[in-house]
């Protein structure tokens, strides 16, 4: 190995990973933000050695020997002995080492943690989330992710706190990937948006956010009424968790927030009809490689 190689080595990047349902974002830190490289899709069903192999090809064609790595995922993860445990949005990758496979194929120190905390731990770094006091960070897109932050710092109970998603808000409810039933991202999520427009126009194909944002946006009474329904029970979860936490506030995330509008003032209603508490629910700016940013900032903070 010459000189260069040994240079590059110890001015290797800060790789930033970010594993969703749907979509895996990366890219590595540079001077004052983030450079995203590329969008995989994550093909659960191909299972997490095919897609922590396209992820290696990826940084390998960037060059050089990565300096750290983080990883956020969309489930149950063990941060401690770098397991994902379990996803109902990845089915099938139970008890993955995540951590030890992906540091094998990067060559680097690895840290995962779940998503919506990596999401928030970009939020703490560029200050979108007051140093001080208890506020709740809460992801709806595929499913629903949650972040305790106490002062700055994301609280982990034993490990898993903040699965705010698997709430049960209806006892008998829709049962859940998860194994229980009438979890809150049943009635919360994307899929949930996509069957109350169908109720109410007697469709049966899967329609996503964004067709529906659309139809929203011209006025489409099924979309509207949908929305309304939807933005009803992110009422009813968002008074269950002001009720178990008396958070500062909360703050919004992820690919259904673009639309808001159509639903904020809904669930507002809802949450008054449940809880005395002061509302202070803020959507943050969307932007679709934090998670991957936040991901990054993990590495670097945490392989030391
Ligand atoms: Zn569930």
């Amino acid at each position: 190995m010459g000189k260069s190689s040994a240079l590059s080595n110890r001015c290797g990047k800060q790789w930033g990973i970010d594993i969703g349902g749907t979509t895996t974002i990366l890219g590595y830190l540079k001077p004052g933000g983030f450079e995203k490289v590329e969008s995989l899709k994550t093909d659960p069903s191909s299972g997490p050695d095919s897609l922590l192999r396209r992820i290696g090809k990826v940084v390998s064609k960037v060059g050089g020997v990565p300096l750290c790595a983080g990883a956020g995922i969309a489930g149950l993860v063990n941060t401690k002995d770098g397991l994902l445990i379990f996803s109902p949005n990845l089915a099938g990758w139970n008890d993955y080492p995540l951590r030890e496979k992906l540091s094998d194929i990067l060559k680097c120190p690895v840290v995962i943690d779940n998503d919506c905390n990596v999401f928030a731990l970009q939020a703490i770094e560029l200050s979108r989330i007051p140093s001080e006091g208890l506020w709740l960070m809460i992801t709806v897109g595929t499913g629903i992710g949650g972040t305790i932050v106490q002062d700055g710092t994301i609280v982990y109970g034993t490990g898993y706190a903040g699965e705010f998603g698997h709430m049960t808000v209806e006892a008998s409810g829709i049962t859940c990937p998860c194994g229980s039933r009438g979890c809150w991202e049943r009635y919360a999520a994307s899929a949930a948006l996509s069957d109350y427009y169908n109720k109410h126009t007697n469709e049966t194909t899967h329609h996503t956010p964004k067709e529906i944002a659309l139809l929203a946006s011209m006025n489409k009474v099924p979309a509207l009424k949908a929305y309304e329904e939807f933005g009803t029970w992110l009422g009813i979860g968002l008074a269950n968790l002001y009720h178990c936490f008396s958070p500062a506030g909360v703050y919004l995330a992820g690919g259904l927030m673009g639309a808001s509008k159509f639903f904020l003032e809904d669930a507002e209603s809802e949450f008054h009809r449940r809880c005395n508490c002061e509302w202070n629910v803020n959507v943050l700016p969307s932007c679709s490689e934090a998670g991957a940013e936040g991901a990054a900032i993990m590495g670097r903070n945490r392989t030391g």
